[in-house]
């Protein structure tokens, strides 16, 4: 049966109501900045309740069996895999982005023995530039880090390279890569891939199977709205990840925990890329934030993303026309993630002064002001007030105020 359209957007519409209604998002706040922490989902505080009250005040240790604590990483990663195109059990949650990042570097090198470069690009995520800086120099085996502007990176691609390292979605403009054409241009000259999904989970649909992407990793936190400091995500390629030593071994990757032997032994798939205790109370945060995505397709999530983001583009650059701001995303919705940045030099303070009418956004070095867009949450009438709330910080100059100039430790 073919549903007509309007019907389609009506339905649309509903579930969007009811995913509204599924977070705690206080009065008089428009909220553009679940991309960098999530808002709170209303089933998470009392989930954390149970599992502190009734599993760990209740059952003690019994909870790691009883409550099948043991095994949530993998319950998760399986939650987060079906939204990534994930096979089933090649996803765990564990440690931070940062940590697992390192951890899929380290076994692609470890796969790609006799190659010495990993390609990435300046529109990464500086940590991710970090890890693969700090695992050079432990490795001490002559790896390479090449950073190219992300237009450059195909070109860069060649047989020196070992692993290409790239966040798909840029965190300051949203410029979206194409995981498809990247990873079998990568394959191409024998290199295996990394994925860095923070800005990706959650946003827009991801095919990791389907692109043979062979390792991805992401956050908890932004998109999948799992709470500050929320365990991260892992992804190894079933077929890969079964040659892979682990570089931080440790005994919740090992084939047998509990057998306490003296020497490492990895677990078969995915659980090899465990390594300590998991974050229950985090973890279990995360895991009834995901309820929230019970029902709603990732692809209805995106078209409506670029929709939103679409209008928000047309408001601001309608409104706030002549005061010197500039899209610094690309205009193509199929070509970003679900943000819009722009640039103002005075986007700091302007954000601050944004923030004063109820518009929380966020401010990235050196000029970007930076809007996220969550349509579980978002709607258009928001993204019109958050325009106009931009257009009265601009044309009375609100944020030309000493007090917002000063930069706070997290910005
Ligand atoms: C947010 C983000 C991270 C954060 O990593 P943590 O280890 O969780 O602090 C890493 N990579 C990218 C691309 C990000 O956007």
């Amino acid at each position: 049966m073919v549903v007509p359209f309007s019907d389609k957007t009506q339905h649309e519409a509903k579930a969007f109501e009811r995913t509204k209604q599924s977070f705690c998002l206080p009065d008089g706040i428009i909220y553009l900045d679940g991309n960098s922490l999530g808002p709170l989902p209303k089933g998470v505080s009392e989930r954390v309740a149970t599992a502190v009250e009734e599993e760990w005040g209740g059952k003690l240790i019994r909870a790691w069996n009883e409550a099948d604590w043991i095994d949530l990483p993998t319950r998760v990663g399986n939650r987060i895999g079906a939204m990534i195109g994930a096979e089933p059990n090649a996803v765990v949650v564990a440690d931070s982005t940062s940590i697992n990042l390192q951890k899929a570097l380290a076994a692609a090198l470890q796969l790609r023995p006799e190659r010495k470069v990993i390609l990435s690009d300046s529109g990464n995520f500086p940590t991710d530039l970090y890890m693969a800086q700090g695992l050079i120099a432990a490795l001490g085996d002559g790896h390479k880090l090449k950073v190219v502007s992300p237009d450059e990176v195909e070109d860069a691609l060649d047989d020196s390279v070992a692993a290409l390292m790239l966040t798909e979605v840029d965190y300051r403009t949203g410029r979206l890569h194409s995981m498809k054409a990247l990873t079998a241009a990568a394959h191409a000259v024998g290199a295996l891939t990394i994925w860095d999904l923070a800005h990706s989970a959650g946003a827009l649909p991801v095919d990791l199977a389907g692109c043979k992407a062979d390792f991805a990793v992401g956050c908890g936190y932004k998109y999948l709205n799992g709470g500050p400091g929320a365990p991260a995500f892992i992804y190894g390629r079933p077929d890969l990840v079964d040659r892979i030593k682990p570089l931080q071994s440790g005994w919740m990757g090992h084939e047998a925990p509990f057998a306490f032997e003296l020497d490492y032994s990895p677990a078969a798939g995915a659980d090899r890329m465990r390594v300590g205790t998991p974050p229950i109370l985090s973890l279990t945060a995360l895991d009834a934030a995901l309820d929230v995505w019970d029902g709603i397709e990732i692809d209805t999530v995106r078209a409506a993303s670029i929709g939103l983001a679409d209008l928000l583009i047309d408001e601001i650059e309608r409104r706030c026309a002549g005061f010197g701001l500039r899209l610094a995303s690309p205009r193509e919705g199929d070509r970003r993630g679900s943000q819009v940045s722009f640039h103002f030099d005075e986007g700091y303070a302007a954000i601050q002064a944004l923030q004063a009418q109820g518009v929380i956004g966020d401010f990235r070095a050196p000029d970007l002001m930076r809007f996220g867009i969550t349509p579980l949450y978002i709607g258009e009438a928001e993204i019109i007030a958050a325009a106009a709330g931009l257009e009265t910080v601009l044309k009375d100059r609100l944020w030309d105020q000493p007090n917002l100039k000063t930069r706070a430790k997290v910005t």
